[in-house]
């Protein structure tokens, strides 16, 4: 059997048993399940996948973070231990390039103990891969509560759009939740649970308290991101999510599925497209201000990689390339920092997060 047939039958036993499921926990068996989830039985990226990511799309991205965390590590008063530790790391393109960036400071290096992050077997032999010739030693976790206790710098890109996320709709009873059930065909689909949730509005930002009916409201759970708050807090150190998605709340069914560089229907074939929803960047600011923790931005990917200068190190790549090179030097740089809807710049947004005696962090000027 295929993976998809089972993992459909799966779902659809589990939701004859149960019930309809919620948009997250569907979401999770898509993208997690432990045999035929989708993050777990492939690599999705790069032309021949699903999608790709910005370190898939220039090693500039990755080196660029690489000193980024040098950076830090001076702020943080240059630790002889700190977990250099990146969540949901994929192939590993973005730690190798920032490694290898990263030895012009042997003394940082000698410190910074690789630790990834990543649920996916196949994924992580990929990473294992990817960083076999950087001469660092990754130590590899399903979760970030399961990291040793020490000072961290961590990078997430791309991953909290990829943690499962709720729904729920304003209808003329209250909010209820968006669940995935099966409809009369005997087709999964979306339904509205009987009962609304109680004292939803107060999950809402003050200017959205009054929704129009049918307005859909999405969550997630902040388990990852209090734990890495907790951590900053605890032991000292930064963070750097990137994705994409708003820097305020607001209404709008965002879950989309990614197949083959396309849009898909994300109640076809479970468990074979990328499930992503945009990261809510006010949600993410608030958890973190919750925990104590200083976080700046979320300004767009593009100006903060043009604070990180990365015109100057497209600039060197370019005086030592042929000209075709240079044009993909140029072309990369242009889709990392440009602020079309095809571009990342504007579209995919950084926030920072530091424990709150930290300096200023580079690329951010608050
Ligand atoms: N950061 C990479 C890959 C992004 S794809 C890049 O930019 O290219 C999302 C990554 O997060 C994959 O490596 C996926 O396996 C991992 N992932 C998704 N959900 C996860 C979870 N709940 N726990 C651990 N890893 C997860």
């Amino acid at each position: 059997m295929t993976g998809t047939g089972a993992l459909e039958q799966e779902l659809r036993r589990l939701i004859e048993a149960e019930g309809p499921v919620s948009v997250a926990r569907y979401m999770a068996l898509c993208l997690a399940h432990p045999q035929y989830g989708y993050y777990v039985t492939r690599d999705p990226l790069g032309a021949a996948g699903d999608f790709t990511t910005a370190p898939e799309i220039s090693q500039m991205f990755g080196e660029l973070l690489g000193l980024w965390a040098i950076a830090v590590w001076q702020a943080m008063g240059a630790p002889p231990r700190v977990l250099l530790t990146e969540l949901g790391p994929g192939r590993g393109t973005l730690m190798a390039d920032a490694l290898r960036a990263a030895r012009v400071v042997p003394a940082f290096r000698a410190a910074a103990e690789v630790h990834l992050v990543e649920m996916s077997p196949v994924l992580r032999a990929r990473q294992g891969e990817a960083l076999s010739a950087s001469g660092a030693s990754p130590v590899w976790h399903g979760d970030v509560a399961e990291l040793p206790d020490a000072p961290l710098i961590v990078i997430a890109n791309e991953f909290f759009d990829a943690l499962p996320v709720e729904q729920a709709v304003k209808t003329e009873r209250g909010w209820r939740a968006r669940m995935v059930g099966i409809d009369a065909d005997g087709k999964f689909a979306f339904g509205l649970a009987p009962d609304p949730i109680p004292q939803f509005e107060r999950l809402l930002p003050e200017r959205l308290r009054d929704a129009p009916a049918g307005a859909v409201f999405e969550w997630r759970p902040d388990h990852v991101l209090v734990e890495v708050c907790r951590r900053l807090l605890a032991f000292g150190g930064a963070a750097l999510v990137i994705d994409y998605g708003h820097a305020e709340s607001g209404f709008g069914d965002t879950l989309q599925a990614v197949r083959r560089h396309g849009f898909a229907d994300p109640l076809l074939a479970p468990g074979e497209a990328d499930l992503t929803s945009h990261v809510d960047f006010e949600a993410l600011r608030n958890a973190a201000a919750r925990c104590g923790v200083r976080a700046p931005g979320p300004i767009g990917q593009g100006a903060f990689l043009r604070g990180l200068g990365i015109e100057a190190r497209a600039a060197r790549l370019r005086a030592s390339a042929t000209a075709e090179q240079a044009a993909r030097v140029d072309a990369a740089l242009a889709r990392l920092t440009g602020s079309g809807p095809d571009q990342m710049g504007e579209l995919f947004k950084v926030l920072a997060m530091a424990h709150p005696m930290l300096g200023p962090l580079p690329g951010f000027d608050n």
